[in-house]
C-alpha cells in the first residue's frame, strides 16, 4: 500500500474547500446578476408593452371618436353618392393619421356603409367584437385577417342613433406588424401570448405562431415536431434552456406580465450569459485569490518542513558523528591504557630479564668463580703452612713475606666477591661517572677463568689513565661480560682464539671487541630478543644477552652494533663521555 504524502492530505481538502467556496460565490453572484437582469428585462418589457398598449389605445380612441362622426352617422339613412364619398375620404384620412390598416363604418347588420378600403372584413357580423359593439360596448379582438392571414387587432365602437339605439359601428383594423415595428431594436426577446396560448406578437419573428409556451415544458411550432425545453429555478427566477434559433438565447431568464386589457400575457426572454459571466468572474477571482494565498501558505509550510527535515537530518548526523567520536575516544583511551600497562609490563619483564640474565651469567661463571676463589684459598693454605715452617726455622722475614702473600690473596678474593655482589645486586643503580677501563678489567677478571680454560688469547692493554663515561657501572659490566662470553662461545671451535679489546677516547667513547670466531650469521637479527644460534635446551643460548645489552646501552644514551670483519665478529659500544661541566652536580648527587 502506497503511503499518501502529507502534502496531498493538505492540498486535496484545500482544493475541495476552495471549490466549495468558489461554487457558493458563483451561485450567489449568479443570483445577484439574475436580479439585475430581471430588473433590466422587466424595464425593457414594460417599455415595449407600454408602447403597445398606448398604440392600441390610440386605435381604440379613434374608433370611439369616429363612431359618432356626423358624416358617418348620416349614412344610416339612405345616402347620396356624395355623402358616401365624403365618408370614404374621412375614413381614409383617419387611417392615414393613425397608421391603421382599415376603417369601416357598418350598419347594425354588419354591412359596410363606408370604408377606407373596398374589401370588408370577413365574417364581421358573426364576430365577437362586433356583437359586443351592437350591445353598446367597445368590442376588441385580435386574429388573422384575410387570405394573407395578417395578424390584426380589431376594434368596434358602437354608433348610437338619436333614439339611443345602436345603429351601427365603426370598425378599426390595425396591423400587428406595424406595432411590432417599434420593438425590433430591443435586445430582450419579448412576445405576447394570447388566451389560446399562441404567440401573437413578438420582436423575434421566428417565435410567431408557436404554442404552449407557458406552463408546459413543450413548445409547438406552427409546423414540425414540438420542441422540449428544460426549466430551472434559481431562487425566484425561472430559467429556460431551449434552442430556438440563433437570435434567441439558449439559456434565458423568463419574465411574464399579464395584460388583461388586451387579454394577453407578455413574456420576455433575457439572455443569462452575462450573469453567468459575471458570476464566473467573481467565483474565479475569489478561487484564484484563495488558491494563490493557499499556494503561498503551502509553499511556506513546505519550506519550513524541508528546513525542519534538513535540520533533523543534520542533528542526526551530528549525533551519529558524536557517538562515533565518543566511541573512538573511548577506544583510544582504552588503547592508551593498554599500551601503558603493556609498557609497564615490558619494563617489569625487562628488569626481570636483566636479573635473569645476570643470574644465568653467574651460573655459567660459577665453576670459574669457585676455581678463582679456590686457587687463592689453596695458595693461602700453602703460604700459611710455609709461614709456619719458616717460623719454626726461626726465619721470621720469610714467614712475614708469606704472611704478606696471604694478605694479597685475601685481598684478591675479597675483590672477586665484591665484584660478584655488585653484579648480582638488583637495584636501581643511578647513572653516573664510570671508568670504562675499570669496568672492562672487572669483566675480564670475572670471565678470566673461562677464557683461560678455552685458551683464548686476550689482547688488552690496560691504559694508564681512566676513561670516564656516563652510565651505570654494574649494567655496563653486564654488557661487557656478555660480549666477552659471546666471543668465547663463538671461538669454541676456532683454531685461533684471540680477543682484542680496544678503547678510543673522545666523543663518543668507543669500545671495540674483535674475535676470531666464524662471524655473525644474521647480523640484522642478533639484537632481537630470543634470537640465538646456540643449542636451545643445552643451557647455552636464550637469545636474550644482546637484546638486554642493547636496551642497557641505549638507556645510557649510547649505541651498540655488531658486524663481521672477515676474520670474525666485531662489536662496537659507543658511550657518551663524562662531560666536565655536568660532573660536579652528578658527583654531588652520587655523594648524597
Ligand atoms: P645467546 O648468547 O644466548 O645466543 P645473544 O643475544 O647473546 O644470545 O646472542 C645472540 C646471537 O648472536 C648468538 O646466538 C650468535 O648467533 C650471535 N653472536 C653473538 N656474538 C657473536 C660473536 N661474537 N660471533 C658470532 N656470532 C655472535
Amino acid at each position: 500500500m502506497s503511503r499518501i504524502p502529507p502534502l496531498t492530505l493538505i492540498i486535496v481538502p484545500f482544493v475541495l474547500v476552495v471549490a466549495l467556496i468558489g461554487g457558493t460565490v458563483w451561485h450567489y453572484g449568479y443570483r445577484q446578476a439574475l436580479d439585475q437582469l430581471e430588473r433590466r428585462g422587466t424595464a425593457d418589457m414594460s417599455l415595449v408593452l407600454g408602447g403597445l398598449v398606448s398604440d392600441l389605445q390610440r386605435y381604440r380612441d379613434q374608433a370611439v371618436a369616429l363612431a359618432e362622426h356626423p358624416t358617418l352617422t348620416a349614412l344610416s339613412a339612405p345616402a347620396t353618392p356624395h355623402q358616401q364619398d365624403a365618408a370614404r375620404r374621412l375614413l381614409v384620412a383617419a387611417a392615414d393619421r393613425t397608421g391603421a390598416t382599415a376603417l369601416f363604418y357598418v350598419d347594425a347588420m354588419g354591412d359596410v356603409l363606408a370604408g377606407s378600403q373596398a374589401r370588408a372584413p370577413e365574417g364581421l357580423a358573426r364576430s365577437q367584437y362586433f356583437t359586443r359593439a351592437m350591445d353598446g360596448a367597445l368590442g376588441t379582438a385580435h386574429g388573422l385577417e384575410g387570405a394573407a392571414k395578417r395578424r390584426v387587432f380589431q376594434f368596434a365602437a358602437p354608433s348610437f342613433a338619436s333614439n339611443g339605439k345602436v345603429q351601427g359601428a365603426l370598425v378599426v383594423l390595425a396591423d400587428a406588424e406595424n406595432v411590432e415595428f417599434g420593438w425590433r431594436g430591443s435586445q430582450t426577446a419579448v412576445f405576447l401570448v394570447d388566451d389560446d396560448g399562441r404567440v401573437f406578437m413578438s420582436n423575434r419573428s421566428e417565435l410567431l405562431g408557436w404554442r404552449g409556451v407557458r406552463n408546459d415544458d413543450l413548445l409547438i411550432p406552427p409546423e414540425g415536431a414540438p420542441v422540449g425545453f428544460a426549466r430551472q429555478s434559481v431562487g425566484p427566477h425561472d430559467i429556460w434552456q431551449v434552442d430556438l434559433g440563433p437570435y434567441l438565447p439558449k439559456r434565458a431568464l423568463q419574465l411574464g406580465q399579464d395584460l388583461p386589457r388586451i387579454g394577453m400575457t407578455g413574456v420576455a426572454l433575457v439572455d443569462v450569459a452575462p450573469a453567468r459571466q459575471i458570476a464566473a468572474l467573481q467565483a474565479g477571482a475569489v478561487a484564484g485569490g484563495l488558491l494563490f494565498f493557499g499556494a503561498l501558505l503551502v509553499l511556506t509550510q513546505e519550506r519550513r518542513r524541508s528546513l525542519a527535515r534538513a535540520n533533523a537530518q543534520l542533528e542526526g548526523r551530528v549525533a551519529e558523528r558524536t557517538a562515533t567520536l565518543t566511541q573512538t575516544n573511548l577506544a583510544l583511551r582504552r588503547e592508551v591504557r593498554e599500551r601503558q600497562e603493556a609498557e609497564a609490563a615490558l619494563k617489569r619483564a625487562q628488569a626481570e630479564l636483566v636479573q635473569a640474565g645476570k643470574l644465568r651469567a653467574l651460573g655459567q661463571m660459577s665453576a670459574g668463580i669457585s676455581h678463582e676463589l679456590n686457587q687463592p684459598l689453596m695458595a693461602i693454605r700453602q703460604f700459611a703452612a710455609n709461614g709456619g715452617a719458616f717460623l719454626k726455622r726461626q726465619e721470621p722475614e720469610k714467614a712475614a713475606e708469606n704472611l704478606g702473600r696471604i694478605d694479597e690473596m685475601a685481598h684478591r678474593m675479597s675483590r672477586i666477591i665484591r665484584n660478584l655482589r655488585a653484579f648480582v645486586r638488583n637495584e636501581n643503580e643511578p647513572m653516573g661517572q664510570v671508568d670504562i677501563m675499570q669496568v672492562i678489567e672487572s669483566a675480564l677478571e670475572m670471565t678470566g677463568e673461562r677464557l683461560r680454560g678455552d685458551g683464548v688469547d686476550v689482547a688488552w692493554q690496560a691504559p694508564p689513565a681512566p676513561v670516564w663515561v656516563r652510565g651505570g657501572e654494574v649494567r655496563l659490566g653486564q654488557v661487557m661480560i656478555n660480549l666477552i662470553t659471546n666471543a668465547a662461545d663463538a671461538m669454541t671451535d676456532s683454531d685461533t682464539k684471540r680477543l682484542e679489546i680496544a678503547v678510543e677516547g673522545g666523543a663518543p667513547v668507543t669500545v671495540r671487541l674483535r674475535d676470531t670466531g666464524p662471524g655473525i650469521e644474521e647480523p640484522e637479527k642478533i639484537f632481537d630478543p630470543f634470537y640465538s644460534t646456540k643449542l636451545v635446551g643445552a643451557g647455552d643460548g636464550m637469545g636474550l644477552g644482546l637484546s638486554i645489552s642493547y636496551g642497557l646501552v641505549q638507556s645510557f644514551g649510547g649505541k651498540i652494533t655488531g658486524a663481521n670483519t672477515g676474520s670474525g665478529a666485531e662489536f662496537t659500544v659507543e658511550l657518551d663521555p663524562w662531560a666536565e661541566t655536568a660532573r660536579p652536580a652528578e658527583q654531588r648527587e652520587g655523594a648524597a
